[in-house]
């Protein structure tokens, strides 16, 4: 069996820096956001978290080279096309879906059988891989509070380095977003395959909550931390596909919570997420007012 640890929820909810954590430890890989290995990693070549394009890094190189023969913006577009969240949790199988099993089955061999930790968030991504053969799906339920990833979503900044942005969503389009994708998860899974955390509670202890995941994800509960002893995360180049900037971030990294929504984000947007996000706010364990905790 492969081991997937999936991480499911929506945008802006601290899930890249989640998965560049993981994949400092040993027995985990982290994958990045692999619904867009086609897209993003092989039509478009932005580069991999090591910072060589996809096709030049020597893992996804050795990865590619396993594949059946295949056409990635084909697979793509059939993706856009299956991954839907009109089609609510039903994904139509595919043909393509053997080309998918074999990039995961290719990516356990070449790590010796590592936990692949796939950061693609996307709710009917995650139906899809647990409906493939061989696939053992952990799912790791990233939340954080729908007014900072709002905040997070009107932020400008650069993707990977060149002058396309990140992109952007007005403030009603994120807290929609947040309610379905939460939703959908909510609805899906639960049990012992699936874990939930807050982005809040991670930046507040994050030794604490990175061991945590990374033992219910299946790494040794010794494995090594990639933590200081004045806490900062030590972070070596992974080979991520897609996801956030802050995956080609090296060196010593300071964790801590971004928070400047809290003073910067204006009374009216503030009542709009709430007010969208409402069906799950207290669920998540979020405060209904601008109260600090
Ligand atoms: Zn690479």
């Amino acid at each position: 069996m492969i081991r997937v640890l999936y991480l499911a929820g929506s945008g802006r909810s601290g899930s890249t820096l989640v998965t560049t954590a993981l994949g400092q430890i040993d027995g985990l890989f982290a994958a990045g956001e692999l619904r867009y290995l086609w897209q993003r990693g092989l039509v478009e070549q932005r580069p991999c978290g090591c910072g060589r394009p996809l096709p030049e890094c020597p893992m996804w190189s050795a990865v590619l080279a396993d594949l059946p023969p295949h056409d990635p913006a084909s697979i793509a577009a059939g993706l856009r096309d299956r991954l839907r969240m009109r089609n609510r949790l039903r994904v139509p199988p595919s043909p393509d879906d053997t080309t998918i099993a074999a990039v995961y089955q290719a990516i356990h061999e070449h790590t010796g059988g590592a936990v692949i930790v796939d950061s693609s968030k996307l709710p009917p991504y995650g139906m899809l891989l647990s409906a493939l053969p061989g696939i053992d799906l952990r799912v790791l339920h990233v939340v954080r509070d729908p007014r900072a990833a709002a905040f997070s979503w009107r932020r400008r900044r650069s993707l990977d380095g060149d002058e396309r942005l990140m992109t952007r969503h007005p403030v009603w389009k994120a807290a929609t977003l947040w309610t379905v994708w939460n939703g959908a998860v909510l609805s899906r899974w639960g049990g012992g395959s699936y874990l939930r955390v807050r982005y809040e509670d991670v930046v507040q202890d994050p030794a604490t909550w990175v061991r945590q995941i990374a033992t219910f994800a299946g790494a040794a509960p010794d494995a090594a931390l990639p933590f200081t002893e004045n806490g900062l995360l030590t972070l070596a180049p992974t080979h991520s596909v897609a996801g956030n900037p802050v995956r080609h971030r090296t060196g010593g990294v300071e964790v801590r919570a971004d928070d400047e929504w809290r003073q910067a984000m204006s009374p009216r947007a503030h009542a709009v997420v709430t007010a969208l996000t409402s069906p799950l706010l207290g669920r998540l364990g979020y405060p209904f007012s601008r109260r600090t905790r």
